[in-house]
């Protein structure tokens, strides 16, 4: 398959930020190495989903800003059907050749939605509006269906969305955003960053960079935020920053909330030369998440890696 120079850039990096990570931590290779691959897919795909998107149904969009709506809630999917049946049917063989364990699930679902008997915009639309809960009341699934379900659901609108959200990234940052949730999409973070220094000839001025930024879990947009902000609850910790680490990782941990006990990834990108690859480096964090969890946090969004039941 010809590939695009931005996504051929995208590749290599998270195939470097991989094998970095893998070096560190080998024993995160069951859930690193098909996650790199399915993200590497995705980059792929994102210039052809721009083309099978309708346009946007809406002309409000600084109206929705301004108000505190996220750009795409509460709005019909339907301007997404095309584009989410085709990273579905991209997707499947990745999915289907790196995730052994789910192959049936994923075959009921290709012949279901192939038929017509699975609307995946509808889906789309019951998922970011929290959940799938009612497919448990349609035809009796078994548990490995429902949760093969919503990672399909999952994985097919966010690369949708990851191809759509650069267009709506300018809007986005003119209004001052101050909440925890994505502006475009009304996801939650999947893990936060501090910026590296800009690449201006002020940078010698005393430090820079180092502001932060939440990184949305769906639609991989990027929202500034106070430093000491907790997105799930909206509160600050200003007069203790608590956070875990690990003794030999520099610029990486997990802050964690004394008001509400969520917990958040965070990397520090002046403390790394590692590409930037921030849904990358969330899998490479998953023994941050075992730790938090273990003393009693809760995640923001429950993604495959952090789930341990
Ligand atoms: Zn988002
Ligand atoms: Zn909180």
């Amino acid at each position: 398959m010809p590939t695009n120079p931005v996504a051929a850039n995208v590749e290599r990096e998270i195939q470097s930020l991989s094998a970095g990570i893998l070096a560190k931590r080998p024993q995160l290779e069951g859930i690193v190495k098909p996650f790199a691959a399915l993200f590497i897919e995705k980059a792929r795909l994102a210039e052809d989903l721009n083309n099978q998107l309708g346009p946007l149904p809406l002309d409000s969009i600084g109206t929705r800003l301004s108000e505190g709506v996220p750009v795409l809630c509460g709005i019909s999917f339907s301007f997404l059907k095309q584009a989410l049946d085709y990273a579905f049917t991209a997707l499947a063989p990745a999915v289907k050749s790196r995730f052994p364990a789910i192959v049936s699930a994923i075959d009921r679902i290709e012949t279901e939605q192939r038929l017509g008997a699975l609307d995946l915009s509808l889906l789309a639309e019951e998922y970011l509006g929290g959940g799938l809960s009612g497919i448990r009341e349609a035809a009796p699934v078994t548990e490995l269906y429902r949760q093969s379900l919503g990672f399909v659901v999952q994985l097919t609108l966010s690369a949708v969305l990851q191809s759509l959200a650069p267009s709506l990234a300018a809007r986005a940052a003119e209004i001052g955003w101050d909440h925890g949730h994505c502006p475009i999409c009304g996801s939650m973070p999947l893990i936060s960053f501090l910026s590296q220094p800009p690449n201006t000839p002020s940078e010698y001025l005393v430090g820079g960079g180092g502001q932060r930024y939440l990184h949305c879990a769906m639609c991989g947009h990027d929202w500034h935020v106070r430093r000491q902000f907790c997105a799930a609850c909206e509160k600050d910790s200003s007069d203790q920053h608590m956070y875990f680490k690990a003794a030999d990782a520099a610029g990486e941990r997990v802050d964690i909330c004394p008001h509400c006990a969520h917990y958040l990834p965070c990397v520090d990108l002046r403390e790394t030369d590692a590409p930037a690859h921030l849904d990358t480096m969330a899998v490479g964090l998953a023994h941050l998440d075992v730790l938090a969890q273990e003393k009693g946090f809760h995640p923001m969004v429950r993604t495959p890696w952090n789930t341990f039941a």
